[in-house]
């Protein structure tokens, strides 16, 4: 048994002032064939987690092409090369393969297409006709179309987040799909949509509602022996029709099983969407907040700047509260701006820079700080390993060039790589070790939970402006859909 694999994930805020160009995917991940089973074998992500139980079924696997990212709308270019590598990858081998196993994101847009994954599908359609089985895993955070679900055998996604499951979602759709193959199983698949979009700042699944709901579909899928539920929370930073929640339900038995549940689970989410309902703290708050509770270290989390959804990381609402209160014991790990690293690695260690910090991306997430004779305490070349379960642990991992240096009392690391603060390794190549500090802040919403909720006394959201905040009447929304809640209350 032959088994074509791909992955295409991107996470496409389209509120971004900037788009997601070729280089940006290259930057995270951009492998073709063998080098997808090098990079994934044993790791932590969905393609590992198909890998290593094709090797225990004893399916043979034809890897095409992977790549990752978030940010802006990708660029028609960009996306004409992703789709053309997976294309031509599959068209070579497609007679001699018996299914295919897809890992997808769910919420990747074009400068001209809205359902990006529903236009890869079809073009992947076209080549294999309608009967051969396919499965595709994603992120909770797709935006799911019924049009997306119709091309498809089975949809499987993450059940946490922090994303800490995406090797076993990606398990479970081989595992699914290779029974199939060996036509076990003959699996059915119901869509529905539940018009909410969840704010990603108050849907940890560590914490109410979202844990309570996971736990209650777990049981339901094993009680009604479902193949699995996919609950999408859906990415609410998206301005498209298809934006928001919804709920796929895999069947074994029949159609009208699948149907059934789908219906009795949307119902369910549904009547849960007020316990969703977020805060919007002001940086002000949020640090009067984290001050109120005793003991060390307190993380401060800017929620509305999380590059993990498309921001643009150089956000400095959070930083200039922090300059201006400066706190004994301060630290900010980290801010975009690759352009004043540049600059205090020019100065040098044990120099003072001055220039222009953050805020150039666009005028909604701060205006840039003007640093004036900051003391630079270190640059390093950005390499760490890391330590959280969303990553895996021991993996090697960059954020480009860093520079630490120090205003007042708050040391302050700038990063040349979008990304969002996992755990304390960014803190640690840089010197600083949290414990010893009483704010620790960064950029993310709930995957620095994974590894910031063992080791901190308290975590505090902060939601200034920004195109990732849970505040969605400031975003502004001209395609979605209405009604949809929390925008039109109900
Ligand atoms: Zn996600």
């Amino acid at each position: 048994m032959k088994i074509f694999i791909s992955q295409f994930g991107h996470e496409t805020n389209t509120f971004a002032a900037d788009r997601t160009v070729e280089d940006r995917f290259h930057q995270y991940q951009w492998r073709f064939g063998q080098e997808i089973l090098d990079a994934s074998r044993g790791g932590n992500d969905y393609l590992s987690g198909m890998l290593a139980v094709a090797d225990e079924m004893g399916a043979e696997i034809v890897p095409g092409f992977a790549t990752f990212n978030v940010g802006g709308l990708i660029t028609d270019e960009a996306y004409s090369t992703i789709k053309r590598n997976i294309v031509e990858s599959l068209s070579n081998v497609v007679a001699d393969i018996d299914g295919i196993c897809l890992s997808l994101h769910g919420a990747a847009v074009s400068e001209s297409i809205d359902d990006l994954e529903l236009d890869l599908l079809k073009a992947i359609r076209e080549i294999t006709g309608p009967d051969m089985p396919i499965m595709a895993t994603f992120d909770l955070h797709g935006n799911i179309s019924a049009d997306m679900v119709s091309l498809l055998t089975g949809v499987y996604n993450v059940k946490e987040y922090p994303h800490i499951d995406c090797a076993q979602a990606g398990k479970t759709a081989m595992s699914v799909l290779i029974r199939t193959i060996r036509g076990e199983i003959s699996p059915c698949v119901a869509y529905r949509r539940i018009p909410m979009l969840v704010p990603c700042a108050t849907a940890s699944t560590f914490q109410e509602p979202a844990k309570g709901i996971k736990e209650y579909l777990k049981a339901y899928t094993e009680e009604h022996k479902l193949l699995g539920v996919s609950f999408f929370h859906g990415f609410p930073y998206a301005d498209l029709p298809i934006a928001g929640a919804s709920v796929i339900v895999n069947a074994e038995a029949s159609q009208d099983q699948a149907e059934k549940a789908a219906d009795e689970l949307a119902a369910y989410i549904w009547d849960k969407r007020h316990a969703f309902d977020a805060d919007y703290l002001s940086v002000s708050e949020a640090m009067d907040q984290a001050l109120a509770i005793e003991g060390k270290p307190v993380v401060i989390n800017e929620t509305s700047d999380n590059p993990g959804g498309g921001t643009p990381a150089d956000g400095t609402h959070l930083l200039r509260e922090m300059l201006k209160r400066d706190i004994p014991g301060s630290c900010f790990g980290f801010i975009y701006d690759p352009e004043f690293v540049e600059l205090a690695e020019k100065t040098g260690v044990g120099g003072r820079v001055s220039g222009l910090l953050g805020g150039k991306t666009d005028k909604i997430h701060g205006d840039p700080i003007e640093v004036k004779d900051a003391y630079v305490k270190l640059i390093t070349d950005g390499t760490y390993f890391t330590a959280n379960a969303v990553q895996g642990y021991g993996v090697k991992f960059s954020i480009g060039k860093t520079a630490r240096i120090v205003i007042g009392n708050v040391d302050i690391i700038v990063g040349s790589m979008r990304f969002q603060t996992m755990d304390d390794r960014i803190f640690l190549l840089n010197g600083i070790n949290i414990a010893d500090y009483k704010i620790v802040a960064l950029k993310s919403s709930q995957h620095f939970r994974a590894f910031f909720e063992k080791v901190s006394a308290g975590i505090v959201t902060a939601d200034p402006p920004g195109i990732h905040t849970a505040n969605f009447s400031q975003l502004n929304y001209r395609k979605l859909k209405h009604p949809i809640y929390p925008l039109d209350k109900s």
